[in-house]
């Protein structure tokens, strides 16, 4: 065990032992070598750097009450990224490749796994990129597959705390027939200065409507937007530019599994002030209760600013549970390391 202080851990880049790294050449992967440097030797002329062939993925590993370590549906996020190197004309990582790589390098860094009762998980990063030199504008010829990870806290220590939202109509995450719905680099890159401008505006996280209109919901800059209705009802949009979420996908079978009605559907701007709870849901953070929405001189106010609704947070706290193993994985989501 590594002598960490795990109830103080943010979320930040710590070194660990090692990460798994893969090449990809002549049309094969290798299979795959545990590297304690954190650096990568690559040649100036990679893809990634000028064309943007880079990719990542964004998932967690537990340690549950039975003593054992757990990764959450690596497969989903394995298919995921799968569908974003074929979007990106990347080399694809085989599912069952993607799932190895996870758990071999869990398992060479266990010592990092925050133990359990501290809130803490492990955070997972896979990242393809084309490592091949192009200069002509063209898919590389070699691509590097690394998966790294990171002892990372709760994000919230004490409680949920809900955030203030912004929209800023002036800046778009993703065109419509673009690549909004596959987990590439340059999505952040298009969004970071919308993000910065909100952050120095005073608002944590950004709303994002469709690009095309500016009239319906679409997601936050690195989260999706979910909204619970008075009656109970979860709603998420439908959206081709949305990035499929698999925090998402794991809340709608949950409140679906709880009795609650689930639907992914369009969702007007003005139908926000009609929700009593709104969330941001990704993997680093689960939810993020937000409890107001400003766009230009409009304040929309859905809840308190002091607490989670009880909707969000009965749905946190199962996640939550699942993934620590205090209660039954009945889906199957949870996978040994
Ligand atoms: C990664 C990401 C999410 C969250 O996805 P999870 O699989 O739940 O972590 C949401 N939106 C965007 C734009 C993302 O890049």
């Amino acid at each position: 065990m590594q002598n960490i202080d795990w109830k103080s851990l943010g979320f930040k880049y710590m070194n660990t032992h090692c990460h798994i790294r893969y090449v990809w050449r002549d049309g094969a992967w290798d299979k795959g070598e545990l590297v304690s440097e954190p650096y990568l030797n690559m040649h100036i002329a990679a893809a990634c750097l000028h064309y943007g062939q880079a990719a990542f993925e964004g998932l967690k590993a537990f340690r549950c009450k039975d003593g054992k370590a757990r990764i959450f549906r690596p497969q989903a996020n394995g298919e995921r990224m799968f569908k974003t190197a074929r979007r990106t004309c990347m080399a694809q990582v085989p599912v069952e490749l993607f799932v190895d790589a996870v758990k071999r390098v869990v398992k060479a860094n266990e010592d990092y796994l925050p133990p359990f009762g501290t809130g803490g998980s492990m955070y997972i990063r896979p990242l393809l990129i084309g490592s091949g030199a192009q200069i002509g504008v063209a898919p590389a010829d070699e691509y590097t597959f690394i998966v790294m990870v990171m002892p990372v806290g709760p994000y919230y220590k004490g409680g949920l705390k809900p955030v203030r939202a912004i929209i800023l109509d002036e800046y778009d995450r993703a065109a419509p027939q673009g690549m909004g719905d596959v987990k590439v680099a340059g999505n952040y890159a298009a969004s970071l200065f919308a993000h910065e401008t909100a952050k120095h505006a005073g608002y944590p996280v950004e709303l994002y409507l469709d690009a095309k209109t500016h009239t319906l919901v679409e997601e936050f800059a690195t989260s999706n937007f979910i909204g619970i209705k008075p009656d109970g009802t979860y709603v998420t949009p439908d959206s081709h530019s949305v990035l499929p979420s698999v925090t998402n996908k794991t809340l709608k079978q949950i409140a679906a599994d709880l009795g609650m009605k689930v639907e992914v559907r369009p969702i007007p701007f003005e139908e926000i002030a009609t929700f009593s709870e709104i969330a941001a849901c990704g993997t680093a953070v689960v939810v993020t209760p937000v409890c107001e929405i400003t766009r230009g001189s409009t304040v929309l106010k859905i809840s308190g600013p002091d607490a989670c609704g009880p909707v969000l947070q009965k749905l946190y706290e199962t996640v939550q549970g699942i993934q620590y193993g205090e209660l039954p994985d009945t889906h199957g989501w949870c996978v040994e390391v």
